[in-house]
Parts: structure tokens; sequence; C-alpha cells
């Protein structure tokens, strides 16, 4: 049976085996454990009579001292063979396969992508690209940047061990994308917010070219004529990341990305100094690993907070947002307003009722809007969620009160005034006898 997630891997996969929106980012092995699992691929390139190929990010990280890497795959010759021969050896499991001539691949908890050299051609500016098998070289060629176009053969005695056709080393070194022909980001816009994302994440800039064929593209539309589907994906990846999320921005906006995708959006000092807070008010509260989901989220909608009451919804339907996104970024004024009321005054079981219901990145919103409400926010996460009765309904049945909308009433009353610090874990039994007994009488 194929693992759930493997309903997104064919929806999702953009013919590239990489996978985009909802996913966990790419898992990135311990280079000893890649080391080991680039042997076993050594000999199921052997058993199947295959050359195979590690490509991509992995080699460029790995050039650029990563100890975490990425194990893609490419195999020249019966892809098909060669996954038996890996599953033989390795145990693991093909987890999906698409149509694009790639598969994905399970091992203990690791996760490798395994992709047929292959060729392509764009039927038309933006839509997806039709691909044939091809040779590793081909299969270099259609990559986004010089720097993620090198391989390493997997299987050194078969041949030669590293190839760099289009100069990546050289760029690495100059830190600087680069990509590989004219029509490159007319094929793909995505690779545009691609290269935003890698020059956000490594400090590397645009080769000057490059820089003036992505503005280029960006004037003509070229975002536009994506899918919103693809569109919102690729906006995920280069929002996806706490860290990077404004320097990303930063070079958006200078490029004049962020327009091409709504005039609407908005990035000036006080945009960026409220999203700078609140993704550390985020990191804060959901860990170092906060969800890309949610950075995404939360970046779109400090983005999204201006006059224009029209555009959360245009962005919900142009990003092609999840239902539970979409309706966060359509209905935050609505569901924040009461939570926007609170002050240092209020009761804590009154901040509970207006918080507990919000997603995190709400929170996170709200956190960084004002000192108040940023300890609201603390305290909801750190103690009032997680703040659970002693007691329950039997043990005031047992006390003889009988069933009814009192007894709910009474344990509410209960858990409030444990919030407001009223009573303490030992007097919660007496407390909502008492209002038990009070609310049944006024009923
Ligand atoms: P990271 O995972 O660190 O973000 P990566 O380079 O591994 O970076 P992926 O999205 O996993 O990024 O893509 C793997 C490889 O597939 C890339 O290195 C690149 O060679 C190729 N690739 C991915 N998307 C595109 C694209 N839109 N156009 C051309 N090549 C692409």
């Amino acid at each position: 049976m194929l693992d759930r997630s493997c309903a997104w891997v064919s929806e999702r996969d953009d013919g590239r085996g990489a996978l985009r929106v909802a996913t966990p980012r790419s898992i990135r092995i311990p280079e000893g454990r890649a080391r080991s699992i680039l042997e076993l691929a050594c000999g199921a390139g052997v058993d199947a009579s295959c050359t195979v190929w590690w490509v991509g990010g992995g080699v460029r990280d790995l050039l650029r001292g990563e100890g975490n890497l990425d194990l893609d795959l490419v195999v020249e010759g019966d892809m098909d063979a060669f996954l038996d021969a890996f599953v033989a050896r390795s145990g693991g499991a093909v987890v999906s396969r698409s149509r694009f001539l790639t598969a994905r691949l399970r091992l203990a908890g690791e996760r490798l992508d395994v992709a047929r050299a292959r060729q392509e051609r764009y039927p038309a500016p933006g839509a997806l690209p039709v691909v044939a098998e091809g040779t590793v070289l081909d299969d270099l060629g259609r990559r986004d940047f010089s720097v993620n176009a090198m391989a390493i053969s997997v299987a050194p005695e078969l041949g030669a061990r590293f190839l760099d056709p289009h100069d990546g080393r050289r760029d690495l070194v100059a830190r600087q994308l680069r990509i590989l022909h004219p029509g490159s980001f007319e094929d793909d816009p995505t690779r545009i917010l691609r290269a935003i994302d890698f020059a956000a994440r490594f400090g590397f800039a645009l080769e000057p070219g490059t820089e003036a064929e992505a503005r280029s593209i960006l004037a003509a539309g070229g975002l536009l004529r994506l899918s919103p589907r693809r569109r919102g994906a690729a906006l995920e990846r280069m929002l996806g990341r706490p860290r990077t999320a404004v320097l990303a921005l930063d070079l958006a906006q200078e490029l004049g990305a962020l327009h091409a995708i709504d005039t609407g959006l908005r990035w000036d000092a006080e945009t960026r100094f409220r999203l700078i807070r609140s993704l550390s008010a985020l990191e804060r509260e959901s860990g170092a690993a906060a969800a890309a989901t949610n950075c995404f989220l939360l970046t779109v909608l400090i983005l999204a907070e201006n006059d224009d009451l029209k555009l959360p919804a245009r962005l919900a339907g142009s990003l092609s947002l999840h239902r539970g996104s979409a309706t966060i970024v359509a209905e935050l004024r609505e569901r924040s307003a009461e939570a926007m009321r609170l002050g240092p005054r209020s009761r804590a079981s009154h901040a509970h009722r207006c918080l507990r219901s919000l997603h995190e990145v709400e929170l996170a919103r709200l956190a960084a809007l004002r000192e108040d409400l940023e300890s609201w926010v603390r305290r909801e996460n750190e103690t009032m969620r997680p703040l659970r009765l002693t007691i329950s309904g039997d043990d005031l049945r047992r006390r003889g009160v009988v069933e009814g909308p009192h007894l709910g009433r009474a344990l509410l009353r209960t858990l409030d005034a444990r919030l407001d610090g009223e009573i303490a874990a030992t007097g919660e039994l007496a407390f909502a006898l008492a209002v038990a007994s009070e609310s049944r009488s006024e009923s």
C-alpha cells in the first residue's frame, strides 16, 4: 500500500521529483550515513547494469561543506531494475512513482529521490515540461542554476567521477547563481523564486545576466503565467524559513517579484519590522524548526495587512492556499478582533477564550503587535492551553450532581477559576460542586 503522502507526491510533483507545499522540507542525511546509502546505490547500479549519479542540491552542499546532505540520484539505464536491486539490497521500499520518471524510496527513516536521466521540452512558457529519457548531461542541462547542475558518479569505476558541464564549481566560488541558458526563467518562472531563496539562504548574488533576465520576465508578468498552485508552492518554498524569509523578501521586492505576484503586497520598513517580530514569536512558540507552511502563512498574513480588504481572499485563490490556510488569511481580522481588545488587566479566563481557538500563526502575529498581547500569547501557550482540571464530570456525578447543562457549566467555571488563580487544583472539586448546586437552584 502506498504511503498517505503519495497522494500529494503525484499531485504536487512538478516533473522534477521535487515536492511542494505541505511537505516536510527535504530530509537531509548526515554525511557518514549518506556515504553508506550511496554505497548501496552503487551496488544496486552494478546489479542492474545502470550508471548512477548523485546530483543537484546534495552535491552543491557537499562542495559548500555542509554536513547534512540531500540524496537525489539520477539513473542512466533501466530504472525499474535499479529500484528492484536497491530494494533487494537495502530492505527499503519504493513509496511513490510519478509519470515524470521519478520515484521516491524510503529506507529506515531516510528518504531518497531517484529519477531516470531525462531531457525536457517546454510546450509553452510556464507550463509543465514534457520529459523523456535522456543522458545525465541532458539531465544536468535542464536544471535551474549551474551550482545545482553538477553530478558525482556513484560507481567511480564506471567512468568520470565528477561532472560539471556548466561551471557550477566556479560559480560556487564566486558565490553566484547563474541560469544555464537565457530562456530558463521564461521556461519556468518558479526558478526566479528559487533563485531568491538560494540567494537569501547562501548569501549568493544573482549573476548580472541572470538578474537582468529575472527582472525582464517579472516585468513581463511571467509569474502570472504559472498555475496558482505552482506559484503558491514556489512562494512557500521561498518564504518557508523563519531565518531567511526577510532577506528573501528584500531581494524579491528589489527585483519586482512581490509586485509581480500582487500589487497589494506591502513590503516597507514597518512591515519588515513586524515580520521579524512575528517570525521570532513563531520560532519561540513553535521551536526553531517552525513548520515551513506556518512560516509562509504568517509571512503572507503580514504582507497582506493593508487597506485592501479584498487582498486576503485574492491571495487565497492566486496562491492556491490550502483550505485551512485560506480561511485563516481571509478571516484574520474577524477571528482576532476580540483578542485585539485584550489588555494587561483582562482576566486570564477571558484571554484564554479569545486565544484558544487561534492557530499558531495568528498567535505569533498578535504577539508581534503589542507587548501585552505578547505576554498573553506566552501565557496561553505555556500555561493556559496546557491546563487540565484534575476533576471530571464523573467526579461530580459520583457526588450526586445529576446530568444536565449545569454539570458542564460547573466544569467550565472551575477552569476559569483555575486560570484566574482563584482556586488551586486541590480546591477544584469543592468549587465545582458549589457552582453546580448554585446553577441548579437558579435553573
Ligand atoms: P534545497 O533542498 O537545499 O532547497 P535543492 O537544490 O536540493 O535545494 P530541490 O527543490 O530539492 O532543491 O531540487 C533538487 C534539484 O532539482 C535542484 O538542485 C535542481 O538541480 C533541480 N530543480 C529543482 N527545481 C527545478 C526547477 N524548477 N528548474 C530546474 N531545476 C530544478
